[in-house]
């Protein structure tokens, strides 16, 4: 079945989840390092506040945190970590399948150009979509979406022995206990 959007759907631009626990926090949208300051000077066109946190960094040492980051992310907006502050959601204007607009489209981050496959071989689309709610994890119609995702992949392959992954620190009230904010050694 050929892959789009669900009527009136920006489900992937609003929820954000725990990953790969409660413990890591909210995520954001993947940004890579080569993106990051393009996405910020978008920000300053729309005059928009944007928060962008270390995502995954590397190590060749144990101890120490890691020495270079080579995923950030960019966080929701909301005090609970969703909802991307580039989604239009104050305009009457709306995308050609009737979610809201992304401010940014053109020029999204190739995460959201990947989005809704999570795996190029063989390829799956993400559970949480809403058009796999409907018609299942697989689909027709993604090339651009895979070669976005090859490209990720590709960008952020490394041989170094140790990776990092960092904790947002960000989530619903009733999560705050048990999340937390920094490097953490990926075992
Ligand atoms: S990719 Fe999936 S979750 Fe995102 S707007 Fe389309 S149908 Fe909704
Ligand atoms: S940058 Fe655009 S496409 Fe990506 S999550 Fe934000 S609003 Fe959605």
């Amino acid at each position: 079945m050929n892959f789009e959007c669900i009527q009136d759907c920006s489900n992937c631009c609003i929820e954000r989840e725990y990953y790969p626990t409660i413990k890591f926090g909210k995520i954001g949208v993947l940004i890579l390092p080569e993106e990051k300051e393009k996405i910020e000077a978008y920000a300053k066109i729309h005059n928009l506040e944007v928060s962008i946190l270390p995502r995954i960094g590397i190590s060749h040492e144990k101890s120490g945190g890691p020495t270079k980051i080579i995923a950030y992310q960019l966080m929701g907006k909301d005090f609970n970590g969703n909802t991307c502050p580039f989604l239009d959601t104050e305009s009457s204007e709306r995308s050609p399948h009737g979610g809201y607009k992304c401010k940014i489209y053109q020029n999204r981050p190739l995460a959201c150009k990947a989005y809704p496959v999570i795996e190029s071989s063989p390829i799956t689309l993400d559970s949480k979509c809403k058009f796999c709610e409907k018609c299942g994890t697989t689909a027709t119609n993604v090339n651009q979406e895979v070669e976005s995702l090859v490209n990720i992949k590709n960008k952020m392959k490394t041989n170094a022995p140790f990776v990092w992954r960092y904790a947002t620190g960000i989530g619903d009230e009733h999560n705050k206990n048990k999340i937390a904010t920094g490097w953490f050694l990926e075992i």
